[in-house]
């Protein structure tokens, strides 16, 4: 095993999708590159769903014709469904995500299905998409916790992992959704994860929204985990806890792996300046410490 780590950046889709005035394209395509110059190689740049329901992402074909010349990197765009499948294949995508949870409460409102209605959609395309040659990134929410139903099962859980890793998902993001695990429970929940599927295609996806998030991170790497999403300064609120902090930082967990003398690729200069970027942009501040602590220090 490995003790190096790799990065899953989701700030250009998670992070501004929260954001409500709409960016202009060489905005985003400039923040990728920035991204990508500070090492990113993985970097989840937008979502194929229809643009009146996020305006954000309504320029996703344009801005794949943007990025796909860095080779270097993989882009996972995100779908809902076969239409938006169809479309990241016109526009060009190598790589998609697909997203179901734990909760049937919470999958319902944010897709519009249940658990089991979600996995058939997915059927509906996922075989296509590999036989087309993209690779599938897939993401489980709630699964520390659901906004709805209160605490997850790790049942479903594993039974959901199941069914996406046989449906040929490369890769599956633990998300915590809300905000609310802590270590004992990441511990928990790893544990079983390991002894069904082993570690090597879960990444985890953890929210800051009550301070824990790096040390839910710490814990699952102590775990054995080595690929993690995070979102740069931060990016993201968290739509189940008004004004709370959402993705964690990339800012911070490049600072905590590399001070434990831990590889992350990531070149800390240059991803302070994409975060700077990003931040004049949307004229915001930011939710990450270091970030803060590097800016005060000037
Ligand atoms: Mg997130």
């Amino acid at each position: 095993m490995t003790n190096n780590v790799k990065l899953i950046e989701v700030g250009p889709r998670d992070g501004l999708q929260n954001e409500s005035s709409i960016l202009p394209l060489e905005v985003k395509v400039k923040f990728i590159e920035l991204l990508v110059d500070a090492g990113f190689r993985t970097i989840e740049p937008t979502s194929f769903v229809r643009a009146e329901k996020i305006p954000q992402m309504a320029d996703s074909h344009a801005l794949f014709q943007s990025i796909l010349r860095h080779e270097e990197a993989i882009f996972p765009a995100l779908v809902p469904n076969k239409k938006g499948f169809d479309n990241s294949l016109k526009a060009g995508a190598k790589w998609i995500a697909i997203f179901t949870a734990t909760s049937n409460t919470f999958n319902k409102k944010n897709t519009n299905a249940s658990i089991e209605e979600s996995l058939k959609r997915f059927e509906e395309f996922v075989p296509d998409a590999i036989s087309e040659g993209q690779t599938v990134r897939g993401y489980v929410s709630t699964v520390f916790g659901c906004p709805y139903e209160g605490e997850s099962s790790t049942d479903e859980l594993l039974r959901v992992c199941e069914k996406l890793f046989k449906l040929g998902v490369n890769e599956i993001s633990l998300g915590d959704t809300v905000g609310v695990g802590h270590p004992y429970q990441v511990k928990e929940i790893i544990s079983a994860v390991k002894k069904n599927f082993g570690l090597d295609k879960i990444a985890m996806h953890f929210h800051d929204t009550e301070g824990m998030a790096l040390a839910n991170i710490y814990t699952s790497y102590e775990e054995g985990v080595r690929a993690f999403d995070s979102s740069a300064a931060g990016l993201g609120g968290c739509p189940y806890a008004h004004g709370a902090s959402g993705n964690v930082a990339s800012d911070d967990v490049v600072n905590m792996f590399h001070k434990m003398g831990i590889d992350t690729g990531i070149d800390a200069e240059k991803l302070h300046i994409a975060s700077k970027y990003i931040l004049e942009s949307i004229g915001k501040s930011s939710n990450s410490k270091y970030f803060n602590a590097k800016e005060g220090r000037k």
